[in-house]
């Protein structure tokens, strides 16, 4: 049996996680956290690249973050759907790597399958706990406790619930980011980036400053949760209003 994952990031094509959340994950994997990351798709669709480079970059990219665990679920890539048998897939996956928090795609975006993606994860997430609903011998339910939304690069009027400061991972972040130089290495956009005439990498930079300049940091990634954040100690609080 895998020991269970800490955290887990769920998304559509292999290197979302990297872009939207890579700094997070290799933040928490430094901290000793168990860390998988699940792409839904193998990016058969990618205009650069095969399937199978892509597959080799993700391993690689992987190593990088620190991440314990990297699954494939197989669906067809631009043609995600939030049907039964894809969340049976999903719902193996989450009873198998028992994760307690995990990250998901921004329920927006222009990609429809980084769309499809969230809602998917998250109705997996809940039927993933529910014993009846596709049960198999030896498998126990389980739903994960927390539910977080990548907000990076998203221009919805909607203010991020929490940064995290990745500045101490940043560097691990892009360097990610840059073993998929079959998709990257000359790009000027991706995912949710749209173009601005600069290089792709100098994008994530400047758009992560952005993110860290919301918590007075260098660096930072953006969530978002429908519930609310619990605070304990009011002198605990970070960032200064004025
Ligand atoms: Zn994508």
């Amino acid at each position: 049996m895998t020991p269970p994952v800490d955290v887990l990031a769920i998304a559509a094509h292999r290197d979302d996680v990297e872009l939207t959340c890579g700094g997070t994950l290799a933040k928490a994997a430094k901290a000793g956290q168990r860390v998988g990351i699940l792409d839904l798709t193998q990016g058969e669709m990618g205009t650069r690249g095969s399937a199978e480079l892509r597959a080799a970059e993700a391993e690689r990219a992987a190593k990088t973050l620190g991440v314990a665990v990297r699954k494939n679920a197989g669906l067809e890539d631009a043609h995600l759907a939030n049907d039964d048998a894809s969340r049976i897939v999903i719902v193996r996956i989450l009873r198998e790597l028992r994760p307690r928090v995990v990250i998901l795609p921004y329920p927006v975006g222009r990609h429809p399958d980084h769309r499809i993606a969230s809602e998917l994860g998250r109705d997996a997430c809940y039927l993933a706990g529910l014993a009846k609903y596709a049960p198999v011998a030896g498998e126990e339910p389980h739903r994960p406790f927390k539910i977080l939304y990548a907000l990076a690069y998203r221009e919805d009027p909607v203010k991020p619930t929490f940064v995290v400061d990745i500045s101490d991972t940043f560097e691990t972040k892009m360097a990610a980011i840059r073993c998929y130089a079959s998709q990257f290495d000359g790009a000027r956009a991706a995912g949710e980036i749209f173009p601005t005439g600069q290089d792709l990498y100098e994008l994530i930079r400047v758009q992560s400053a952005h993110y860290g300049s919301l918590i007075r940091k260098p660096y930072g990634e953006p969530f978002f949760t429908h519930e609310t954040v619990v605070v304990d100690d009011l002198l605990a609080l970070g960032v200064q209003s004025l």
